[in-house]
């Protein structure tokens, strides 16, 4: 599996997969990729291969579970078996029910809940490649799967990972440097409310690289957004082009 090599950076700065510290990962994204659900997403970050489909308001199934005063959001994050290099299974593992409801608290801040008693939102999360920051990838589709659904959202959620590795605090690491690296700091951030929902931190940092981790992490959703807000415009001038033709 993964051989530690003697340096993830080299004297020159310079990551094991060729990327600069501060460098993000190449990003693809795309809106209303599926017919059968409300709102969807495809994200390539990286290798990370990721699909979002959204589902309502809806009126809630189980009906217990419907809430007098707001709206619940569900979501499921689930890997598929031929995700990571062994075979993973298809049940739901603890990390995925953990990711699910991080994945959820992440988006909640971004819904009008309140403006929708009694009814759900669900997302779900098919990851169909893994390669390191597969919850950041998720929420980054799951916000804009939510968005293509209609479902008015005080901003979309756009979320990216620091870390370090080596000595190094670095953007975006993906598996290897997830595995072998230090620490891990995964945030998801809307921008345009300057509003973190969600903080994580798996390792040791000092103070000071914490703060420039969660920094350098911001700046890199900052990046995300565009690339985001982009996907959606896309959809609409495809509608516009169909129809002026
Ligand atoms: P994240 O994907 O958000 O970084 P983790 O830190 O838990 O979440 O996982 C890091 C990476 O480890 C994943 O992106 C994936 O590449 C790999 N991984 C996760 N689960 C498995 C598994 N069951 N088998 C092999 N690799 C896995």
């Amino acid at each position: 599996m993964n051989e530690k090599p003697e340096k993830l950076i080299d004297k020159k700065g310079i990551r094991s997969d060729g990327r600069k510290a501060d460098e993000l990962r190449p990003l693809k994204i795309q809106v209303s990729v599926l017919s059968n659900a409300d709102g969807s997403a495809y994200i390539e970050h990286g290798k990370n291969r990721i699909l979002a489909a959204a589902f309502g308001p809806r009126e809630m199934h189980p009906k217990h579970l419907a809430m007098p005063d707001r709206m619940v959001l569900r979501c499921r994050y689930h890997m598929a078996p031929f995700s990571v290099q062994e075979r993973k299974s298809p049940a739901p593992s603890r990390r995925e029910v953990e990711l699910s409801k991080v994945i959820k608290e992440a988006l909640e801040p971004a819904l009008f809940t309140e403006l929708y008693p009694r009814t759900g939102v669900d997302v779900f999360v098919e990851v169909l490649q893994a390669d390191g920051g597969t919850r950041c990838a998720s929420i980054t589709a799951a916000a804009l799967a939510i968005a293509d659904a209609g479902v008015p959202m005080r901003d979309l959620v756009v979320a990216c990972a620091a870390g370090k590795v080596d000595d190094t605090v670095v953007l975006d690491l993906y598996d290897t440097e997830d595995k072998l690296g230090a620490a891990d700091v995964p945030v998801a951030y809307m921008p345009n409310l300057n509003a973190i929902t969600l903080l994580q931190m798996d390792g040791i940092l000092t103070a000071e690289e914490f703060e420039k981790a969660v920094n350098m992490a911001m700046d890199g959703c900052k990046k995300i957004y565009e690339i985001q807000k982009e996907a959606l415009k896309t959809k609409y001038m495809v509608v516009k082009e169909a129809s002026e033709e």
